[in-house]
């Protein structure tokens, strides 16, 4: 190895991930920073091999020792393994915050052209409904658990406003459906609105995600950095890469707190795989933030300034030549590259800081709180009975007991006591039993002998203990 070469693990990945892998390369190593790239494995091939991660160990260990990967798009082959290789390495590697910047591109023309769009969304990218934990509940109700934590949400925000500061912008706005799921996303408004006023210089405002994605829609101009959870992360990232001319301009960074992976958004896209014609925009641009993260803001630059040269001289991928000749992706990279040095006139460089990353927490996340108790319990139960049929049995159930049945509610709606509101109801039933004295703290075994008192008369699945911290409810409130 050269001195002050870096060495990076490459992933080239299916489909048309080494075509599009081979043209970044080329612009990253014109570009004059001395990368050693280590190639390495991941994906259908893998998977073929019978690995079910799809990612196997000398990938592993390469990303471990580099901690900085450029990788091509992985395919999750049906029928081999339940995992996809990009979970895997996302979760191995806790890069929980997903970057993708999305700008107005000239020649690439969208219904938004000309309004200057410069969009970040950070993505929270491990927790949230994609942990995959889901039960059936009944053979006909499904559940998925969403996760939200406290230290997640505070490494994300931290995130948004480090890298907002770093890359000089203004604005972060935090995309929640909070007034909903006031414990899950409310906890990152709270977080959000907590963290705020240590970023004085930039200014932030909550939104709520369905009138985010209404203003992507109406005035995307007003929106620099949006922070969100995994679920609304995914979907506007792909509504903003949408906004500004598709996947094939779209990059992206997993950021961790020890590896960061680089990636472009789309996919392998089998369809023209092999023929040389994909568009490398992507993931050239993912190289660029790849430099930009190892500290070679210059090369960086260099690199999207002349992605900009290049396609406002006309060149122009399949994707996007409508009636005019296309580049191929050989084609397209080496314009790129003989364009590094040029300077724009469309869109001129940022100056980027090092963005100060949210550092590995070593100690199990905890919040401690001065007092605590548990008033009720929630248990889940699969019934055919009517609403105020059980009611009127999980009352007799409870009379004994230190507890009394508060309320039963199908899919949120609550059925019981007041059964007169009309809801299609499903086997189902969630039964609410608080303690008579409100001020009570029950124990598990008087818990455990109502649950079993409970299944003696029908079939339970979960419980889940209703819990005050400090005094406030640990719990959502049944509607009335
Ligand atoms: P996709 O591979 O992104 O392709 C969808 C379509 O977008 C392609 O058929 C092609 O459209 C166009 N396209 C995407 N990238 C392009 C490029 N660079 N240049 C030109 N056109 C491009 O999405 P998919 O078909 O849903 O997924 C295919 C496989 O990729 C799946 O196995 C999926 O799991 C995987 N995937 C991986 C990642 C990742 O590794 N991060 C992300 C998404 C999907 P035309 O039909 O117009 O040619």
């Amino acid at each position: 190895m050269l001195f002050g070469t870096r060495k990076i693990t490459v992933i080239p990945g299916d489909g048309i991930g080494p075509e599009v892998m081979s043209a970044a390369l080329k612009v990253v190593d014109a570009s004059g920073v001395a990368i050693e790239p280590e190639v390495r494995q991941a994906g259908a091939r893998v998977f073929a091999k019978g690995i079910e991660s799809g990612v196997p160990p000398d990938t592993i260990e390469s990303i471990r020792k580099t901690k900085v990967v450029l990788k091509g798009p992985l395919e999750t082959p049906i029928g081999h393994g339940n995992k996809s290789a990009n979970v895997t390495l996302r979760t191995l590697f806790e890069t929980f915050g997903n970057l993708r910047p999305v700008r107005e591109l000239p020649g690439v023309t969208t219904p938004f052209t000309g309004r200057r769009l410069d969009i970040v969304i950070v993505r929270e990218n491990v927790e949230d409904l994609y942990t995959g934990i889901e039960y059936m509940q009944t053979p006909a109700v499904a559940q998925a658990l969403k996760i939200i934590t406290r230290s997640g949400c505070e490494r994300i925000v931290q995130l948004a406003f480090e890298f907002a500061l770093a890359a000089g912008r203004k604005r972060v706005h935090c995309a929640t459906k909070a007034n909903i799921l006031k414990l899950t996303e409310g906890m990152l408004q709270h977080t959000f609105e907590a963290m705020a006023p240590s970023y004085p210089s930039i200014e932030a405002k909550h939104i709520l995600i369905d009138n985010c994605a209404h203003q992507l829609a109406m005035r995307p101009e007003q929106f620099d950095v949006i922070v969100t959870t995994n679920m609304n992360g995914d979907i506007l990232s792909d509504l903003t890469s949408g906004l500004t001319g598709g996947l094939g301009f779209a990059p992206s960074a997993n950021i961790g707190s020890d590896v960061a992976i680089f990636e472009a958004v789309h996919g392998s896209a089998p369809d023209i795989a092999g023929k040389n014609i994909a568009n490398p925009t992507a993931l050239i641009l993912s190289g660029a933030m790849m430099l930009r993260h190892i500290g070679k803001g210059k090369a960086a630059n260099d690199i999207e300034q002349a992605v900009l040269v290049t396609l406002e001289s006309g060149v122009r991928s399949a994707d996007m030549a409508g009636s005019a000749q296309p580049s191929s992706t050989t084609e397209f990279a080496d314009a790129v590259i003989d364009n590094l040095g040029k300077v724009s006139s469309t869109g001129s460089a940022r100056n980027f800081h090092a963005v100060r990353l949210p550092e590995r927490a070593t100690e199990v996340a905890a919040t401690f709180v001065a007092a605590r108790r548990v008033t009720g319990v929630d248990i889940f139960v699969e019934s055919t009975l009517r609403p105020e049929d059980l009611g009127d049995e999980l009352t007799q159930v409870a009379m004994p007991t230190r507890f009394s049945l508060h309320a039963i509610t199908n899919r949120g709606n609550t059925v019981y006591p007041g059964g007169a509101r009309s809801v299609s109801l499903a086997d189902q039933y969630r039964c609410r039993f608080l303690t008579k004295d409100r001020n009570a703290d029950v124990s598990d075994p008087e818990i455990l002998s109502l649950v079993t008192r409970v299944g003696e008369s029908v079939r339970w699945m979960h419980i889940e203990k209703l819990q005050l911290f400090d005094g406030d409810d640990g719990f959502s409130r049944t509607p009335k």
